[in-house]
């Protein structure tokens, strides 16, 4: 895309042709309602897209990306997102996706005082620790950082069904599942790390478990 601000309008206004040439309803359609199927959580790293790795149309997904695709219980937009999206969407996939070569990631693995992102990537950090052994123990520091920016994706998606909402949708209508992805900016793809959460929950779900039912998170 050219540099030039005024192309973004004259993309859009080339788009809006494209679209009503396929289907003459298709804004009318789609000032009507949404339905999306997927809640996508990922970063807002402008390389990280949504729908266009996806290959999804307007309509399909809903979206929230922050700095390294982080689900904090104190962030009111990320925690309103999930909840809009689970009572009143009723979603039935929610994804984090990260992403390797992450820039906050990274700048959470470096030791600087970087003002008021500190408490942001103290989440990363947070996560680190978390993980010590394991990452410790990974010599080669681009796969260290890989690694990272996974378990943070699995440390997200489990502040994802920490949350009441998650968790009462969950045993009533068995969705949504949670996905924990990576868009692997050196190839395109996307990877589902397919997160044993029945593994990872079990010693854990007694401590955040809000409802008095017994249920078991799938990833599938
Ligand atoms: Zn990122």
């Amino acid at each position: 895309m050219s540099n030039s601000y005024e192309q973004i309008f004259e993309n859009n206004r080339k788009w809006v042709e494209s679209k009503i040439s396929q289907d003459q309803d298709f804004f009318t359609n789609l000032a009507a309602t949404q339905t999306p199927e997927y809640l996508y959580i990922g970063c807002s790293d402008s390389r990280a897209t949504a729908e266009e790795l996806m290959g999804a149309k307007p309509g399909e997904v809903f979206v929230t990306r922050n700095i390294a695709n982080v689900v904090n219980t104190l962030d009111m937009s990320s925690t309103s997102v999930i909840q809009y999206a689970v009572e009143h969407l009723k979603v039935k996939h929610i994804i984090v996706c990260g992403h390797y070569n992450c820039g906050g990631v990274k700048a959470a693995m470096t030791p600087q005082d970087l003002g008021l992102l500190n408490p942001w990537l103290r989440n990363i950090r947070d996560v680190y620790r978390i993980h010590q052994a394991e990452l410790d123990s990974i010599e080669d520091e681009h796969k260290r950082y890989d690694r990272l920016v996974e378990l943070n994706v699995q440390e997200q998606c489990i502040n994802v069904i920490k949350m009441a909402c998650v968790q009462e949708r969950y045993i009533t209508e068995n969705f949504p599942i949670v996905h924990g992805w990576v868009f692997d900016l050196r190839t395109g793809k996307l990877i589902d790390l397919e997160i044993d959460f029945e593994n990872i929950l079990k010693d854990i779900q007694k401590i955040y478990d809000l409802t008095n039912s017994d249920w078991m998170m799938r990833n599938k």
